[in-house]
């Protein structure tokens, strides 16, 4: 049976960078090799990150003096590498506190400097903050910030799960993050845009191995060591597919009708009812309870023998969630909702 993947993350993909990974994996360009036994320091492998960064640039339009990187340790690692690079132990930063992955991001930098939690509607930031944290897409509480803040300090902003989905206003940034594995690739490798004027060169600044640090993987174009070397092939073949597609501003628009589409029928469907403030309601991940615990049980079953992947809600939060990134179809949306329809035409 055909599954309709609405995991979020690692995520679906479209059919056609699946099958030109495989292809890759299996005889890179006719070249008798697979792209997983090749060095990273190969002039074939060069290519393949210097067109994933070129692409980046491209399709955002990023400023040119800003870097782009290519890291493993997922989005995670960010959460200590950012303040290991951007203050002193002495500074304090700003984290707005808007679900789970603040609060991880609040966890990290804890151990770094001083650490203030911002009320998301009250934007209180100590008058000294270095920068404020946003997550720019809460993926485990399904709310999204739909215009980012104007606020006195720079923003450093973890975009894991809404990255090339949306438009960014780079002037408000000075470093943005995001893991691959839901909307431009598969896991293992985390694409890391920086300016390079807010690293600090202070001798005092947070001790940090040299593997950490920005400027090595800046001054090696991120070829410092072994980095996940499939992961950045797949990036490559879903940013050529983003490009092909109309580029962010397509994919955005896309999101946009995928989340109409759905959040019509939550609001709609007696049997369910959306979980987020409307106002915050995420484009990618749709988060949404049955009216009782019976029917949620009821229509996960439901759910899921018609070919519905991945909509179990996270276990703290319960429900459901569907998340929709780049490589999710308007048909699979459109599915979801007639097996909505059809769960409660008979639970009715
Ligand atoms: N930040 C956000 C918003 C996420 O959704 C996730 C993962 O789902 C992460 C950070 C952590 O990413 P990783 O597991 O790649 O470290």
């Amino acid at each position: 049976m055909k599954q309709h993947n609405f995991s979020p993350g690692p995520a679906i993909l479209p059919p056609s960078v699946f099958q030109a990974l495989a292809a890759g994996i299996v005889n890179y360009q006719d070249s008798g090799l697979s792209i997983a036994e090749i060095s990273h320091l190969t002039p074939a492998f060069r290519e393949v990150i210097g067109e994933a960064t070129r692409l980046v640039r491209e399709l955002y339009q990023v400023p040119s003096h800003w870097e782009i990187l290519w890291l493993p340790g997922g989005a995670s690692s960010q959460l200590s590498t950012a303040p290991m690079n951007l203050v002193n132990p002495d500074d304090t930063i700003a984290i707005v506190d808007t679900g789970y992955w603040s609060e991880k991001a609040f966890d990290a930098a804890s151990a770094y400097c001083h650490v203030h939690r911002t009320d998301p509607e009250r934007l209180d930031i100590p008058a000294d903050a270095k920068y404020l944290h946003v997550v720019s897409n809460e993926t485990i509480d399904g709310i999204q910030w739909h215009e980012f803040p104007d606020v006195h300090v720079p923003l450093v902003a973890d975009m894991t799960s809404d990255f090339l989905s949306r438009p960014i206003p780079f002037e408000k940034f000075v470093l943005i993050f995001a893991s691959a594995q839901k909307n431009f690739g598969i896991s293992g490798i985390t694409c890391v845009l920086v300016n390079p004027t807010y690293i600090s060169d202070s001798p005092t600044k947070i001790p940090a191995p040299k593997i950490f640090h920005y400027k090595t993987h800046i001054a090696e174009q991120s070829l410092y060591h072994t980095l996940p070397t499939v992961p950045v092939y797949s990036s490559l073949l879903m940013l050529r597919w983003i490009k092909d597609h109309g580029g962010v501003a397509n994919m955005y628009q896309n999101a946009q009708q995928k989340a109409a589409i759905m959040y019509q029928e939550i609001d709609t469907n007696p049997n369910f009812v959306g979980r987020a403030p409307l106002v915050k309601r995420s484009i990618a991940n749709a988060c949404f309870h049955g009216k009782s615990p019976e029917i949620e049980a009821q229509f996960l079953t439901f759910a899921e023998a018609r070919g519905i992947n991945g909509i179990k809600g996270f276990p703290t939060i319960g429900g459901f969630r569907a998340s929709m990134y780049n490589g999710m179809p308007i048909e699979s949306v459109q599915y979801l909702v007639s097996i909505m329809q059809e769960f409660s035409a008979q639970a009715l």
